[in-house]
């Protein structure tokens, strides 16, 4: 398939490989956040009613790192939010990472497909808001008062990813379908690549550190750091 021309609509999806590039411990690398802590304790529904104490505490400490520690976006972030500006045809961003650096970089059209560490819930109210703090058992429910029913806005194992319905509509009308940073083994993000070739309209390209599991569906693939090849591609496809 062709390039598209700058009426096409863009999807973007991002996962883990863009936010480790700004210094955050990715989760499912061999070194990653799930080899050091019990999945099943913390990131789970079951864990949740358990001991949601460790939970917390859990979401905390990420939330803290995500604010504290100095971790900013990177040259990908950046690129994605110019692209975002200036393509004239629209640009959504899908993005696995729970984290908020391309809201950080400029980018207004994101989808958080596994929620966000910077939002919870209501068990009972269920619409999610935006929370920076520490949250705690004890903490009430700003809607309905009711303490001990506040979860982090995070899709945990055995959930269903948020936003579904409206990814797989744009990933259908799409002209480019640009996969960054993601392993291309968790799904459903690991399928849109064959979503988007099934319909056929679309030119799709991996941008990786390295092939990842899908690597072989992409029309085309090119491989590095992401600060450094996602600033090309988007310097690229605007020009033309
Ligand atoms: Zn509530």
């Amino acid at each position: 398939m062709p390039m598209p021309t700058k009426t096409h609509p863009i999807v973007v999806l991002t996962g883990a490989g863009i936010s480790k590039e700004s210094g955050l411990d990715t989760f499912r690398d061999k070194d990653g956040i799930w080899s050091k802590v019990n999945v099943e304790d913390v990131a789970t529904f079951t864990g949740f009613q358990r001991d949601p104490d460790q939970v917390h505490a859990f979401y905390n400490a990420r939330r803290r790192t995500l604010k504290e520690s100095g971790i900013e976006p990177n040259p990908a972030h950046f690129a994605l939010a110019r692209l975002e500006r200036e393509w004239p045809g629209g640009v959504l961003l899908v993005t696995q990472n729970i984290d908020d650096l391309h809201e950080r970089a400029g980018s207004t059209q994101v989808l958080h497909m596994h929620g966000e560490l910077n939002k919870i819930r209501c068990l009972d109210c269920d619409s999610p808001f935006v929370w920076e703090r520490d949250l705690e058992i004890s903490t009430l429910c700003p809607d309905c008062g009711r303490p001990g029913v506040l979860r982090p806005h995070v899709v945990w194992f055995g959930e269903v990813p948020l936003d579904m319905e409206e990814i797989m509509e744009a990933l259908s009308g799409c002209g480019l379908f640009i996969s960054i940073g993601t392993s291309g083994s968790v799904y459903p993000a690991a399928g849109f690549v064959n979503s988007v070739r099934r319909i056929g309209m679309a030119h799709t390209i991996e941008l990786n550190l390295e092939p990842s599991d899908a690597a072989t569906m992409f029309a085309e693939t090119r491989y590095g750091p992401a600060s450094a090849l996602v600033p090309a591609f988007v310097e690229e496809i605007l020009a033309g």
